[in-house]
């Protein structure tokens, strides 16, 4: 695939989604999907550094676009009101060939993740997360073990921390969202990277890296005898 035909959908315009379309228009994507249904309040501000309080009210994903034109006017930016469920996710990601998944809704990433994988089209998927200090992304492609073969099922709702809980720290979701903005980029690209089939988690002790194999039995198919 060429940079040039490339469409990245960013779902999730938020802590890790903002910094992640940031990445990627800087790394010269061509044209970006802004997906999200949820409007800046003050209390994004600190970590949602695109945003100020000139924005306070709107919707998230108009706002990103306008600040991400404002700096890299080249880049070809589609605004999407919406959030990614099983009934919106075909008309939401039309088009894309690869997702930045930085929403704080776990059955999101999964459904990105069934929607990498799905066969034939060839689709690319950055799948990230952050709580608290820590933060995770796997970056899939059509070679790679996907989400599904490590984690299974979302896990059920009452065992979610959510940010209003939990709390995140402002520079752990920049950091995550770069990073994993950067590998949707690489894989896209057909260059190497640590978290291509791999969770990579980012703690207050570093970087740790681990290859998620090829589940026989995941859905996705992809550990079965051709
Ligand atoms: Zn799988």
């Amino acid at each position: 695939m060429t940079q040039v035909q490339t469409t990245i959908a960013i779902v999730g315009c938020g802590g890790l989604g903002v910094p992640a379309a940031w990445t990627l228009a800087l790394a010269g994507a061509p044209r970006l999907v802004l997906i999200d249904d949820d409007t800046v309040e003050v209390s994004n501000l600190h970590r949602q550094i695109l945003y100020d309080g000139t924005v306070l009210g709107q919707s998230k994903p108009d706002a990103l676009r306008a600040a991400l034109q404002a700096r890299m006017a080249t880049v070809d930016i589609e605004v999407r009101q919406g959030r990614l469920s099983s009934d919106t996710l075909v008309d939401l990601l039309a088009g894309c060939d690869a997702v930045f998944e930085g929403s704080d809704d776990a059955n999101s990433k999964f459904l990105v993740n069934d929607w990498a994988v799905a066969q034939p089209r060839r689709r690319f998927a950055s799948i990230a997360a952050a709580i608290g200090r820590r933060g995770q992304w796997m970056a899939v492609s059509p070679e790679s073990s996907c989400y599904r073969c490590l984690f299974e099922e979302p896990p059920p709702p009452e065992l979610l921390a959510t940010c209003q809980v939990a709390g995140v720290i402002g520079p752990v979701v920049g950091q995550v969202g770069a990073l994993a903005a950067r590998s949707l980029w690489a894989v896209l690209n057909g260059q190497p990277d640590m978290a291509h089939g791999a969770l990579v988690r980012l703690s207050p002790r570093g970087l740790l890296r681990t290859p998620v194999q090829i589940a026989r039995d995941c859905r996705c198919g992809r550990g079965q005898p051709c």
